[in-house]
Parts: C-alpha cells; structure tokens; sequence
C-alpha cells in the first residue's frame, strides 16, 4: 500500500502530462472555449500519451492496474490549464467502464480493440429528458426480439455524444430491470440531436442520442439482464474521485494564475499579495485546495485498494467540486476586472468550476448518500 503521494511510476507519467498540458493544451484553451468547439487535435495528442485507453486492461493498451488515482493524477493535470480537455480522460473512463468490468472476454475482444486500436471515443448514455438525479425513472427501452434487442428512447446531456464510435446505453429490460447495453455509432435508427451550447466545458461535446429502434444483437448486453444499476452504481466510485481530481485542478489552475498576477499587480503601492484581505483568500485557496487534494487521493486509493469508497467518493466529489467553484469565485475578485473578460483564463475557469457540482450526480446528491453512508454508521435505518 502507498501512501497519497504519486508513486516514482506515477512521477515519470506525470511530468510527461504536465509538459504535454502545458506546451501543447493550454495554448489552445481559450480558442477551444471560445469557438465552442470539440477539438479533435487535443484528442488525438491524448491518443499519443496513451491516456485515452487508461483505464483498459493492459493487454488493451491500459496502465497497469487501471488504476483510479492514476488517472485522477492525469485529470488534475490537465484540468489546470483545460477542463475540457481533462474531461475526455473522465468521459473515455466512465464510458468504457460497463465493458471493462461487466464485458465477457468475448465482448472485451470484440469492442476493446476499436478503442485501443481505431482509437474510437466512448459516450456514456444514461440521462434523459425526465431522468437525471433520478436514474431509476429513465424510459428508454430494450426489448427482446428473437436473437437481438431493440433500443427506443432518448438519452440528453451525453458527453462525447456527438463525437463517440461507441456508447454505454442503459435501457430498461424489464418493468423494473436496468440493463447495460454496448451499442455502436453506425446502427440504424441512432441519431445525434441536438449539440449542447453551454456556459461553461465549451471545448467538450454534449449531445442528445436518440434511439429508434436501435436494433443490436443479443451479444451487446453486458453483463446479466437487470446488472444495469449495480454496474451504474459501481462505475460512480471511479468516476467520482475523478471528477473530485477534475475540480481539484480547475481551482489549482486558477490559484497559481493568480498568485502570478497578485505578486505583480500593484495598488496604493504595494503588490496586491500584500494586502491581508487578499493574502487571506490566498491562504485560504490554498489550505482547501490541499485538503482536497487529500480527500480525492483517499476517495481514489481506497478503491485502488479494492475496499468499498461510495461515501468518500462522494465526499471527494462534493467537496472538491464546492471548492473550486469558491475558489474560481475568489480569484476572479483578486483579479478585479480583469478576472472578468475573456483575456484571462479566469473567467473561463469560474464557467468550468460550476459544471462539477452538477454533473456525475449533483452536489445535493452526493450529500444525501453521504447522509445515508454515515446513518448506516450509528445503525439507524435509511
Ligand atoms: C455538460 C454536461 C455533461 C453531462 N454528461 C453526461 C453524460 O456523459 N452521460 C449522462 O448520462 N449524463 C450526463 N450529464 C447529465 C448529468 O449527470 C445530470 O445533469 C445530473 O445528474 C443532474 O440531473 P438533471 O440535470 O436532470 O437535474 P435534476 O435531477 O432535475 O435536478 C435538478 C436539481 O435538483 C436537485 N435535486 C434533485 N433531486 C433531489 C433530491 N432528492 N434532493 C435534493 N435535491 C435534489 C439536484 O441536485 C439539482 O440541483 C451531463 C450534464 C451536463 C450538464
């Protein structure tokens, strides 16, 4: 077991991301933001540093042991200078994971290969027009025809939707049975809808896929009949330390901005660091950063570990997700008007903050499963 710092493997991995980040990302960040548009050469630079098939199993191009802080290490370090770009990382995770973890060997060599080797994106299709928070009132369909199943519904705010060559799709296979079906790009009757404008995460695609009668083999199922939720559940404590890292980075990324700027900006002359009121949104930036860093570490390595980590995901995601947005908000008050147009990353940074207390279960969420997880503690019921 080791402890939360990167291990001397991690270190190595690490550097290489960060001089990736630095030298070819975050050049391009604010035109990604600006033009709204998915950018397919960041894409094909994280291909190149093998961090899109992360979380495969080795023989599909994985790092050793898939492991969670390993990839949350990645995402906080692109997420410093592009949360969107970070996000790919989470999107390719989440997406993959159903197959990863739920797949037979079969499936596994099947639909592995055209992610490590044709380097096709995943879409994780779970929510729908009536159906965020509440996964369990999703209506999308899968019904069983002979030696196939037929998909029917629609599925909003996919990441990658419009981009991906494969999606997880969960569809209703009973009146009360969830099941995880892998469903490619190419099949009759799968349309993109409508492309997401957003606030914030404008570099990254969000689309509306709609399934009608979405014919797909019997093989595409993954998993048992009714694994659909469990599989959901399970994916969570993956993706949540994930998103907590994504948040984590965002706030990192606007601290070490600013204190650039703070140390060099000066009124009633002295620098603005050397005002306390500024020092101490400074200090505080940074003691909560590092705390989060702490918890995220421990949300990631208790998973690694193989130990059951659904409250301290939670508490990662939530917390690290609540800080960031705090943190963007009070550094772009350092940085004063100019905190608030577009020729700082700030203001772009405030914009991307917001989106990790809504997403991969909102922050309301989150705090109701870990009320749930610490009643379970005192053995009261739920
Ligand atoms: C940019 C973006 C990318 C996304 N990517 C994906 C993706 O790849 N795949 C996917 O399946 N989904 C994706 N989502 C969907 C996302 O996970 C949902 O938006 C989120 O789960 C919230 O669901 P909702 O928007 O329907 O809000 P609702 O469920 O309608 O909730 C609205 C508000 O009410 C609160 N609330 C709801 N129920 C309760 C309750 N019981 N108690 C207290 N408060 C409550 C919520 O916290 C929220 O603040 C994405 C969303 C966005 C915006």
């Amino acid at each position: 077991m080791h402890g939360l710092e990167p291990s001397e493997d991690q270190r190595l991995l690490l550097e290489g991301v960060r001089r990736a980040a630095v030298q070819k990302i975050a050049p391009r960040a604010a035109q990604t933001d600006a033009q709204g548009r998915y950018d397919w050469e960041v894409t094909s630079l994280l291909w190149d540093l093998g961090l899109l098939s992360i979380m495969l199993p080795e023989e599909f191009g994985g790092w050793p042991q898939q492991t969670c802080h390993t990839l949350c290490l990645c995402v906080e370090e692109i997420a410093k200078v592009c949360a969107s770009s970070a996000l790919n990382l989470i999107i390719q995770a989440v997406g993959s994971f159903p197959l990863v973890h739920a797949g037979s060997p079969g499936q596994k060599a099947r639909f592995l290969p055209r992610i490590s080797q044709d380097r096709q994106l995943m879409g994780y299709l779970v929510t729908e027009p009536g159906a965020g928070s509440d996964v369990a009132a999703i209506t999308t369909k899968a019904q069983r025809r002979g030696g196939s199943y037929v998909l029917e519904g629609r599925k909003v705010f996919a990441t990658n939707g419009g981009v991906a060559g494969l999606y997880s799709v969960l569809a209703k296979t009973g009146p009360k049975e969830f099941s995880f079906f892998v469903v490619e790009r190419g099949r009759p009757g799968l349309h993109i809808g409508k492309v997401e404008d957003k606030c914030g995460f404008r570099g990254s695609n969000t689309a509306e896929v709609i399934l009608e009668g979405v014919e797909v083999p019997a093989e595409n199922l993954l998993g048992q009949p009714g694994d659909g939720f469990l599989i959901a559940m399970a994916d969570f404590d993956m993706s949540r330390p994930a998103v907590a890292a994504l948040a984590l980075g965002i706030a990192e990324g606007a601290l070490e901005h600013t204190l650039r700027y703070a140390n060099q900006r000066r009124t009633f002359g002295r620098a603005l660091l050397d005002h306390q009121a500024i020092s101490f949104m400074l200090a505080d930036a940074a003691m909560n950063i590092e705390a989060g860093r702490g918890l995220m570490a421990r949300a990631a390595l208790t998973r690694d570990q193989g130990q059951r980590n659904t409250q301290l995901s939670s508490m990662a995601k939530c917390f690290c997700s609540d800080m960031a947005m705090a943190v963007t908000t009070d550094m772009v008050q350092i940085l004063g008007g100019y905190g608030y147009i577009k020729d700082f990353p700030l203001e772009r940074m405030f914009r991307d903050a917001k989106l990790t207390q809504i997403f991969e279960g909102a922050n309301q969420i989150q705090r109701s499963i870990i009320a749930r997880e610490i009643k379970k503690g005192i053995g009261a019921k739920s």
